[in-house]
């Protein structure tokens, strides 16, 4: 990748000018896996036990063969896809590679995801937060004028988490163009969406991180493995900071399995949004339901007459939906995720009986 002459981002200073000196700096440990990396008959280099094939055997630290069919399904190139446990991992690894605690500050939406704030209070790294306007949408001016030369990092979750819907690319390209740090691109929800994902920019953006997760369309949550695109650096610098053995043998496993199974997965994903369609005209007949916001996601945000009596009433059920009502914005407001047909038959049939005040 020719990022000189690729770029279309006038203010990039580039990652050396970005990075927190300590990071520029650090001798990354050196694992015996990453010492020698060929086939060989004999491992006596690790420490490891022979017994107990094959969990004895330390995993690969960069899981190749496991990026190599993410490549193919994503069509983004293996030296661009940086492998964590959950996009949690490299929301934490992007505060630790770019912001001086206690100096830089990062802007994101609000409101979003609560990772993004809880790791930056983690990291000490102040936390700016622009509010989304009516429509869930954002100027890109208004993003702009909340950043300042310590600014590192814009978060942007497109389809955003808890509102649903997907920011407008506009924004987000403008974001890029004009701003002089990383702009991370979470899409966590992307499958779900009718927009391609932002992974398609990576050429022309050197300071664009894309996340995905395994955790939502695939169905695998438990296994925990998050993934993220960007330039070589950016990638370089992933590897360079997180720990050796970071995706475990059994994920890098049962990732590979449903990577298999990708028709299947298509179905799943085809199936829920169905479901979403008829969960939203269901929804729409109900008098507690005031508003139903528009989603690009396998959830819905709905504004009911008493979010916290609805919500209460749910639970006697059994059935636990998320109660966004102290949410910026969201006040009076339930997240509903997609469930089975089944699932949502019965959340539907108990919103039914509950009385509008
Ligand atoms: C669910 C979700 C994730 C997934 O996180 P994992 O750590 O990969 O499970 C990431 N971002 C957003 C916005 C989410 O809602």
């Amino acid at each position: 990748m020719n990022s000189t002459n690729s770029t279309s981002n006038i203010s990039f200073k580039g990652l050396n000018a970005l990075l927190r000196e300590n990071i520029r700096l650090l001798e990354p440990y050196s694992s015996a896996r990453n010492e020698f990396k060929g086939e060989a008959s004999v491992y006596l280099d690790a420490n490891e036990s022979p017994y107990n094939s094959p969990y004895n055997r330390y995993p690969d630290p960069l899981q190749l063969k496991l990026k190599t069919e993410i490549s193919k399904i994503k069509h983004v190139s293996v030296e661009n896809i940086f492998l964590g446990n959950g996009s949690d991992e490299a929301i934490d690894l992007i505060y630790r590679i770019f912001c001086e605690p206690r100096i830089d500050n990062v802007v994101a939406i609000e409101p979003t995801y609560g990772m993004y704030k809880v790791c930056a209070n983690i990291n000490d790294v102040e936390y700016r937060k622009v509010l989304l306007n009516a429509d869930f949408q954002v100027e890109a001016n208004k993003i702009l004028d909340a950043i300042d030369s310590n600014t590192k990092v814009i978060w942007i979750c497109s389809p955003n988490n808890p509102t649903g819907n997907l920011i407008a690319k506009e924004t987000i390209l403008k974001l890029l163009t004009e701003f002089h740090g990383i702009v991370v691109v979470d899409e966590a929800y992307i499958d779900f969406a009718s927009q391609e994902s932002f992974s398609c920019h990576l050429e022309k953006y050197p300071n664009l991180i894309v996340l995905q997760t395994f955790s939502k369309a695939w169905g695998s949550a438990a296994i925990r493995l998050g993934m993220a695109f960007a330039s070589e650096g950016i990638i370089a610098l992933f590897n360079k900071i997180k720990y050796p053995y970071n995706v475990n043998f059994l994920t890098q496993k049962k990732a590979l399995e449903i990577l298999k199974n990708e028709k299947k997965v298509q179905n799943w994903v085809a199936t829920i949004l169905d479901e979403r369609k008829k969960m939203i005209d269901e929804l729409s007949k109900l008098a507690i339901i005031k508003h139903i916001y528009p989603t690009d996601a396998n959830f819905v945000l709905v504004k009911v007459d008493d979010a916290n009596g609805t919500y209460q009433k749910l639970v006697e059920k059994g059935i636990i939906v998320r109660n966004r009502n102290s949410v910026s914005l969201c006040l009076g407001c339930l997240r509903i995720t997609i469930g089975s047909k089944e699932e949502n038959d019965i959340l539907l049939s108990e919103l039914k009986r509950i009385k509008p005040i």
